[in-house]
């Protein structure tokens, strides 16, 4: 083992030549050193000539580390492939944790999604989704039928198609106008899972979609919960609109559950709450319980058969560490762990807890609103989050938040107990007054 770096050091070497996810290079906010994590807690180094500490997590490292950490079972599980292989290649190869996960997620996604590609990232989902639905209507003849739509507020991921079906008003658009391909945005979905069908907005969906669907591959949207691009929810109702429009119209309908799957809503998957199979849809973040990259995308017969019946009968596609043995094996293992314990009730408890914890804030100055959804909560402030302060005082309660734009959020483990939950709730409470 080499001798460990210190904290100054390392933070002087991670300053110098390390990019951190939408930072700037050199750093200029410092971030916290973890030195090891266990159930729901991080252990911080400290700062320079401070003691080590500890924090609740209230991330679940960005919606994936779902059983919390260091958990024996994935442990086990990653050791024991690791004494197997921890990766071959996929092409012209096979092996047992990457059939058995395909096998699986058939089996607990909504009937109809049959086929498993399984890929590195969230993002490279989306990517592998969107060629999935382009090259369908190529295959059946109509290459014509090549943009997707999307709603506004959404968020896909980080590489380029993803990135074209964000928000546009996120600045990503504007600093790639002209270079992003340009897709067919409608307004928002209107707020509030429990709010049932807007007629309006539902009619302006179909009007947005009926004019676009002969150039339209597919409708790919965030189910229920927008993520990462405002942390909204919305009624279920719009998803079932959204399958009978593409049915009507001849389009696919692609489900990005990167965020939503495994439990997080209250459903095993969002589409769930409203009943209905989404022709394409990719799943990520939480599928190996956070342990390590792996991320897929399924879709139904419909879309594989065309595909294989076309010019070029196979899906172009195919990553170095696709189906990566040590990924599956954890994400099997996960799985089981996620279905063996009452997941349902633990999300409801940490939702409980999260309504409770945050209620004091409704009304409170600087706040406009708090919304608790399965085991996500939501603080929205009238302005911009100063992330410094906010994490400052979050730390000064003994939690780990990563506030965005004008959001305070927290999406626990599902294993969060009592005390950690109100810890997490002191934390987003002094965040939401100092930030
Ligand atoms: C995080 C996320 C992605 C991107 O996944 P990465 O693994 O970060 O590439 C895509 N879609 C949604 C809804 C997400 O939350």
């Amino acid at each position: 083992m080499p001798e460990p770096l210190g904290t100054e050091a390392l933070l002087a070497l991670d300053r110098q030549h390390v990019w951190h996810p939408y930072g700037p290079m050199p750093g200029r906010q410092e971030p916290l050193v973890v030195e090891s994590a266990s159930g729901v807690r991080l252990r911080m180094a400290g700062g320079p000539g401070e003691e080590p500490y500890e924090l609740v997590d209230g991330m679940s490292s960005w919606w994936s580390a779902v059983h919390g950490y260091n958990h024996p079972v994935l442990n086990q599980a990653a050791q024991e492939q690791l004494g197997r292989m921890s990766h071959v290649m996929f092409g012209g190869l096979t092996h047992e944790p990457a059939v058995r996960l395909a096998a699986r997620l058939v089996e607990l996604t909504p009937d109809g999604l049959e086929h498993v590609f399984l890929a590195d990232s969230g993002s490279v989902s989306v990517e592998v989704a969107v060629k999935m639905c382009l090259q369908y209507w190529r295959s059946v003849g109509r290459p014509e039928k090549r943009r997707l739509m999307t709603w506004r507020g959404g968020y896909h991921g980080d590489t380029w198609q993803p990135m074209a079906v964000c928000d546009p008003d996120g600045g990503m658009h504007e600093l790639w106008s002209g270079a992003l391909p340009r897709h067919v945005f409608a307004d928002a979905p209107p707020d509030g899972f429990d709010a049932g069908t807007d007629a309006a907005y539902a009619a302006h969906l179909e009007e947005t979609l009926a004019r676009h669907a002969h150039e339209l591959a597919a409708v790919i949207v965030e189910p229920v919960v927008q993520g990462a691009g405002g942390m909204r929810f919305h009624s279920p109702e719009y998803l079932r609109v959204l399958r009978d429009l593409c049915d009507a119209h001849d389009v696919l309908l692609v489900l990005d559950e990167i965020a939503t799957g495994f439990g997080r809503t209250g459903a095993l998957f969002a589409a769930d709450h409203a009943g209905i199979t989404p022709d394409v849809m990719c799943l990520g973040k939480a599928l190996t319980g956070g342990y390590m990259t792996l991320a897929a995308t399924l879709c139904t017969s419909r879309v594989a058969d065309g595909i294989s019946s076309g010019e070029v009968p196979v899906l172009a596609h195919g990553p170095t560490f696709m189906g990566n043995p040590l990924a599956c094996a954890v994400a099997n293992a996960s799985l089981d762990l996620l279905l063996s314990r009452d997941w349902r009730t633990e999300v409801k408890t940490v939702g409980a807890g999260l309504s409770e914890g945050l209620a004091p804030l409704a009304g409170a100055p600087g706040v406009r609103d708090v919304r608790v959804l399965g085991a996500i909560g939501v603080v929205e402030l009238d302005h911009e989050v100063d992330v410094v302060a906010a994490t400052r005082a979050a730390v000064r309660e003994g939690a780990w938040l990563r506030p965005f734009r004008n959001l305070i959020y927290t999406m626990p483990p599902y294993i969060t107990g009592e005390d950690d939950l109100a810890r997490i709730c002191a934390a987003v409470r002094a965040a939401a007054r100092e930030g």
